[in-house]
Parts: C-alpha cells; sequence; structure tokens
C-alpha cells in the first residue's frame, strides 16, 4: 500500500503505519518532498489550491510512476475527528479529487468521522476490505492507539516531530537527541503540520531558527491538557475548524500563564489557506495585547530562501537586543 508523506502524514503516520502493519500490508512511503514532487503537483493542481494540496498530487504521482505493483493508495477522509469541529473541506474531498488521476490504484477507504462513528467502525471497515475479521482489526487499532499515545508522550517531552517521524519511519525506539547548542531565546513556531514540518516546502525553517540561536517548541510539544477546553472568541464566536482550533489554544495558554515560556511567535502559513487568514489576524491581535513579537510568513511554490533567511534574522536579532536591553535595565535598577 503506498502513502504519500504529505499532508496528514506529518499528523497521523505513527497510528497508520502500526494500525496497517498489524492488518499485515506492506507500506510503501514517497520520498520527502523534492523539485520533482512539488513542479509534479503544481502542473496537475489548479491555480488557486494550496500548496500543501498540489504537494499531495506530486506525492500521489509519485507512487503511480514509481510503484505500478501497488494494491492500493491510503487516501484517508478525515471529516471530524473531535466532537464541534471538521477538518478544512479539502481534507473531506481528498479521496475523490484523487482517484479521478489517471492510472491511480484502488484508494483504501478509510474516513474518520466522530460526529457520526466512533474510530473504531472506521478501523473495521478498512479491516473488512483487506479481508481481515472484526477481532484482528481491533485488536490492530489497540496497538495503534497505544503507540500513538507512547508518541505523544514523547513530543511532549519536547522531542520535535521531525526527528520523531524519523524514528518511527526507521522502527527505532522514542529517544531524545542530544542538545549540543545553547539557544539565547524560545519561539513558538505555529501552523498546520505539513507547513511546519515538511522541510522542502518551508525551506529548513526550523533549522534556520535554530541555526541563529533559536530553541523552537511547537503545538505538539505542549500539555495535553491546554487542548480540552475550546477557544470561545468574544465570549461568542467558536472556532470550528480542528487545526485552527489547536492553534488558538494554544495561543490562549500563551496570551494568560506563559506569556514569559517563549520570546516570540511564528505562524507559517499557507499561501490560499482560507481559514489560516482568518486566524491569523486575530493571533495577531492578541500577541499586541500581550506585547509579543508575532510574525506570519506566508509560503508557496515560490518562497525563496535568501528572503526568508532576511526576514528570520531581522526577527531574531530584533528580539535578541530587545531582551539584552531588558536585561540591561533590570541590572541597573537592582544596583
Ligand atoms: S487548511 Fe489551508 S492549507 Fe490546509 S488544506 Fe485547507 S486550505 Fe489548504
Amino acid at each position: 500500500m503506498g502513502i504519500p508523506r504529505a499532508l496528514h502524514y506529518f499528523r497521523y503516520f505513527p497510528f497508520w503505519k502500526r494500525l496497517l502493519e498489524k492488518l499485515n500490508v506492506e507500506i510503501v512511503l514517497t520520498t520527502p518532498t523534492n523539485k520533482k514532487i512539488v513542479e509534479e503537483g503544481v502542473r496537475h493542481g489548479f491555480g488557486e489550491l494550496c500548496i500543501p494540496i498540489k504537494i499531495y498530487y506530486g506525492h500521489v504521482f509519485q507512487l503511480i510512476r514509481e510503484h505500478p505493483d501497488l494494491d492500493y493508495i491510503f487516501v484517508p477522509r478525515y471529516v471530524s475527528e473531535v466532537k464541534d469541529t471538521y477538518f478544512c473541506p479539502k481534507f473531506l474531498s481528498l479521496p475523490d479529487i484523487i482517484k479521478i488521476l489517471p492510472d491511480c490504484p484502488k484508494l483504501l477507504n478509510f474516513e474518520v468521522n466522530v460526529k457520526e462513528f466512533p474510530l473504531s467502525t472506521s478501523v473495521i471497515e478498512l479491516g473488512k476490505q483487506l479481508g481481515k475479521s472484526q477481532t484482528t482489526s481491533l485488536e490492530a487499532y489497540a496497538a495503534a492507539k497505544s503507540y500513538f499515545e507512547e508518541y505523544h508522550k514523547f513530543l511532549r517531552k519536547g522531542a520535535s516531530v521531525i526527528h520523531a517521524l524519523r524514528l518511527v519511519v526507521r522502527d527505532r525506539p522514542f529517544t531524545l537527541p542530544k542538545r549540543t547548542k545553547k539557544s539565547d531565546i524560545r519561539f513558538l513556531l505555529l501552523g498546520h503540520s505539513y507547513n511546519v514540518f515538511d522541510t522542502y516546502i518551508n525551506l529548513d525553517f526550523q533549522k534556520k531558527l535554530e541555526d541563529q540561536g533559536v530553541e523552537v517548541i511547537t503545538l505538539e510539544n505542549l500539555p495535553e491538557k491546554l487542548f480540552k477546553i475550546p477557544v470561545i472568541v468574544n465570549n461568542k464566536l467558536r472556532n470550528y475548524w480542528r487545526h485552527e482550533e489547536e492553534i488558538m489554544q494554544a495561543i490562549r495558554y500563551f496570551l494568560i500563564e506563559g506569556r514569559d515560556e517563549i520570546d516570540g511567535v511564528i505562524f507559517l502559513i499557507s499561501f490560499a489557506c482560507g481559514p489560516d487568514s482568518i486566524i491569523s489576524e486575530l493571533i495577531m491581535r492578541d500577541m499586541k495585547v500581550v506585547g509579543l513579537p508575532f510574525l506570519d510568513i506566508i509560503m508557496d511554490e515560490h518562497s525563496g530562501e535568501a528572503g526568508l533567511l532576511t526576514r528570520i534574522e531581522s526577527f531574531t536579532e530584533m528580539i535578541k537586543r530587545k531582551k539584552r536591553k531588558l536585561e540591561l535595565s533590570k541590572g541597573i535598577k537592582a544596583r
């Protein structure tokens, strides 16, 4: 079974991997995103599509071209994972837009829609397509769930998703890498996982920050409890996009109790992403209230290395100077 290393991969791959392997499926992953994948995806994706969907196309084309012996491609339909929130409509229609591609192998149906049925039902349906009994599917589900919990515990200990996914792909135990560099400042890096962790399309953004002496944390490193209570804007507005809800929940924490735990916030947004464009405006207003420096970066297939580096350098330099000035004035007062 082919799996595109794009979109939901960055969020759910550990769960799928354990589940499918327990169902006796051999997984073929695409390579990490590269120039050819992006070019092919852009050629086939129509103009106003966001770049993550175009990249997804590119990965599917790689599977079709390089693995003609595949029985299936795994293109799940994520509708709702938590009651009261939905995934972006592009996730809802993903299997429909992929199955009409020329020479596309059969898609394996896997719909996640907890508003309508529990995840275990989706897994039983998946198992049926592979000729597995309900008992076998439920055992696979329990194993996948427990592995996914272990993976998230590891992330909450501070591991980066990029590192953790590498371990998952290689079937290695979860061990933290040794920290070699000392950081002067700490940023929260926000965005959809496919924007934050696809190092080709974001031009290895996290590494660029680390090279500037920045410690980076992402949503996945934050305590689970922050994501239990919904965000209600101005006591009346409820955001119903799943990923955006998580971003807002994280921001709420740094607005209230966690203000001093970070020095700045960067939000990576895909060009033409409707949900993100709305919440980035809300976040910017909140950041002004608490005086946290905020930078939003809009990415597409034309993003350039030099321009990005200049923005990162000037943002981090501005914050480092501000911090030095503050420490200096504290020192003078103490004397
Ligand atoms: S949330 Fe935004 S970036 Fe993600 S698939 Fe939807 S439109 Fe594209």
